[in-house]
């Protein structure tokens, strides 16, 4: 697939603090693609690699009605001549279909619209061979692009961070980027990741699990900036993201960067960051699903 090769590392200090001896820059991964942007294309370089050398014409994954991962699978498996099947959560969401949802089937993705307990069975092997009977042999991607594979692509993004960074910051949502990054980062590196979802502290069990042996160090989750929850994105966020784009250009997504620029903002304020730090925060994409008006003009 055709990418933007050079990723900006954009220098933001001087909306972000005033002390001389701090730094701030946002990775724009963003810039990577407009439907498979920021981590997303990363962690589905090594399951299409693996569905080709498979021997796969098509892909199946999971996702709810506004996934990025969905619309960025579908996307990707069109440009690599795949065929693809998402499996949604909720039949409500067949009722009224989401811009994301229109543009996987603009990509060709069939969908598949799962009732909520049929979907919590995305992982049962007797469910994935039902749908795999149904729709024909299929690579499977878990939801959310959460699998080895997943993790072996986001270590890509390290290729990104300049040495000399001292705090990498990401949002999270499985962990499956974070923890990529934490394998293939110098330990030095401290990453802070920011849960989009309530209570996401949760995941750290299961980040620490793919972690490998000599690198479950210099890591945390800051799990006080999700907003009330996952998609949540109450006014003063908004109020924040679009001053945040007036001062930078940068677009951010209501779902996941706004909270961790947020969250970084409150962090410096707070003294978090010792004096020297040079903060690298990613953008790890998500801006489809941004509603169209979000940035007047
Ligand atoms: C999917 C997504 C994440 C979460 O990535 P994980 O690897 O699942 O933690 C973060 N930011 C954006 C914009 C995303 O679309």
């Amino acid at each position: 697939m055709a990418i933007t090769p050079d990723i900006p590392l954009q220098d933001i200090t001087p909306y972000f603090t005033d002390d001389g001896n701090i730094r701030v820059s946002v990775l724009r991964l963003d810039l990577l693609h407009p439907v498979v942007s920021g981590n997303k294309w990363f962690k589905l370089q090594e399951n299409l690699a693996a569905a080709e050398a498979g021997g796969y014409d098509q892909l199946l994954t999971f996702g709810g009605a506004y996934s990025n991962h969905l619309v960025a699978t579908a996307a990707a498996a069109a440009a690599a001549g795949l065929k693809s099947v998402g499996i949604v959560h909720g039949l409500h969401a067949r009722e009224a279909l989401t811009p994301t949802l229109i543009a996987c089937l603009a990509s060709g993705m069939q969908l598949h619209f799962a009732e909520r307990q049929d979907y919590r069975r995305k992982t049962d092997p007797e469910w994935l061979a039902k749908l795999t009977e149904r729709y024909g042999r299929s690579y499977i991607i878990p939801e959310g692009g959460a699998s080895e594979a997943g993790r072996r692509g986001a270590e890509r993004m390290a290729a990104y961070i300049p040495e000399t960074a001292t705090h990498i910051c990401l949002s999270v949502g499985t962990g499956t980027s974070l923890t990529g990054l934490r394998n293939a980062l110098p330990a030095h590196q401290i990453i802070i990741g920011f849960p989009a979802m309530k209570g996401g502290g949760y995941l750290a069990g299961e980040i620490r699990t793919n972690l490998m042996a000599d690198k479950d160090d210099d890591w945390l989750l800051m799990d006080a900036y999700h907003f009330g929850g996952f998609a949540k994105c109450p006014p003063e966020l908004i109020r924040f993201l679009r001053a945040f784009h007036r001062c930078t250009g940068i677009p951010l997504d209501m779902v996941y960067t706004a909270k961790m620029m947020w969250g970084i903002r409150d962090l410096l304020h707070k003294g978090f960051f010792p004096t020297g730090s040079d903060i690298v925060a990613i953008h790890t994409g998500g801006l489809q699903g941004n509603p169209p008006d979000l940035f007047p003009t």
